[in-house]
């Protein structure tokens, strides 16, 4: 058995990744700056950012230094962006590993500034309101911004996904905004995936999709759907026939009435399968779909395979597609209650990335 298939892994499709980002970047009819931030949502960003390597992004975007010096240390010469905002006391290691800060407070713009050439976003807060300069404060780095333009200059929708009127009132205000600059910046960018399965083309000149890259999103409103990206299999470590009235896991919320076959899989919720989907989540044996019985617990998740011919080293699929039946990643995460994201980026360190097709 191959190393990585003994226990539990995510397997990633890098030539649907590749495709998804096609398919925004047709969307969008301007370059993209594919967000690999948080490792690429939890897929691993350095083999992700080698695999869109080959559609010639204008670059990444990032969260924190140490994530733009892995792609630096690993050869990704574009530029990179830093969305968090930074600290002063992370400029110079930003600098040494050339990420361009996307910033937001004329303090910290100022200190940049008067320390470097290098070049910065101008972060624009339209209505978000976590991080970026008030629309309608811009008069506060008009001077700075003048002796030192930024190259770029961008904003974020809150609810890209919902589509409501929100969306034109913060494009209205990133508008004017970027018209009190004393100098127009060369790259404008807004856009995130939810707009772009929304809307085409952007009106800017970069793009920044994430999540529809990692094949989520494709919620309702949306126009295109992305090819499924993520599998998560394990292995049935042990199987068991429980007698009618006893009960599976932790505090027994799960009674077998009558007989029941019960698979343990090797998976539990310090993979990242949470604890939200006991009693509630299914996943795919030999192509049948079969429910979790009772608690997910720390490394194991039991289910209930009654009339399923399988046997203990068999795969059990919790995310992605087993013959004709097929667990997606959004129905997975709503089942959990929780968004696609959160679910991806919570697959932990312990389940090995598995990358398929493509060049990672
Ligand atoms: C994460 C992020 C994106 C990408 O959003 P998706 O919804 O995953 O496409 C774009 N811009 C910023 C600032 C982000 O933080």
């Amino acid at each position: 058995m191959d190393q990585d298939r003994r226990r539990a892994w995510v397997e990633v499709d890098l030539g649907a990744l590749t495709h998804n980002a096609q398919v925004m970047a047709e969307r969008a009819r301007v370059r993209i700056v594919p967000m690999i931030k948080a490792d690429a949502y939890g897929l691993g960003a350095i083999p992700i950012a080698h695999a869109l390597e080959c559609l010639d992004p204008w670059g990444y975007g990032v969260a924190t230094v140490v994530e733009g010096d892995a792609l630096r240390r690993a050869g990704i010469e574009r530029p990179i962006l830093v969305m968090t905002p930074l600290l002063e006391w992370d400029f110079p290691a930003a600098r040494q590993c050339r990420l361009t800060p996307v910033l937001g407070d004329p303090q910290a713009i100022a200190v940049w500034c008067r320390t470097s050439d290098a070049p910065w976003h101008l972060s624009i807060d339209t209505g978000m309101h976590r991080a970026g300069l008030p629309w309608n404060c811009v008069g506060d780095v008009r001077e700075i911004a003048a002796r030192h333009p930024p190259e770029g200059a961008c904003t974020h929708y809150h609810s890209a996904d919902v589509g409501d009127e929100t969306v034109q009132l913060q494009e209205a205000r990133f508008r004017e905004a970027v018209a009190a600059l004393p100098v127009r910046p060369g790259l404008l960018h807004a856009e995130c995936s939810p707009w772009l399965e929304r809307h085409s083309p952007s009106p800017w000149n970069l793009v920044r999709p994430g999540v529809f890259l990692y094949g989520a999103g494709g919620g309702e409103g949306a126009v295109v759907r992305p090819m499924a990206v993520v599998s998560v299999r394990a292995r049935i470590v042990s199987l068991r026939d429980v007698p009618d009235g006893e009960t599976v896991s932790y505090s027994a919320t799960y009674r077998a009435h009558g007989t029941r076959r019960i698979a343990t899989a090797a998976l539990g919720y310090a993979d990242g399968y949470r604890r939200a989907l006991s009693n509630r989540g299914s996943a795919l044996v030999h192509g049948r779909r079969v429910p979790v019985a009772g608690l997910v617990t720390m490394d194991m998740t039991m289910l209930d395979v009654t009339g399923v011919d399988c046997r203990v080293g068999d795969m059990a699929t919790f995310i992605g597609r087993d013959g004709d039946e097929d667990l997606d990643v959004n129905e997975v995460a709503r089942t959990a209650d929780m968004s696609p994201y959160e679910l991806l980026a919570g697959l932990r360190q312990r389940l090995p990335r598995i990358f398929l097709g493509g060049q990672a």
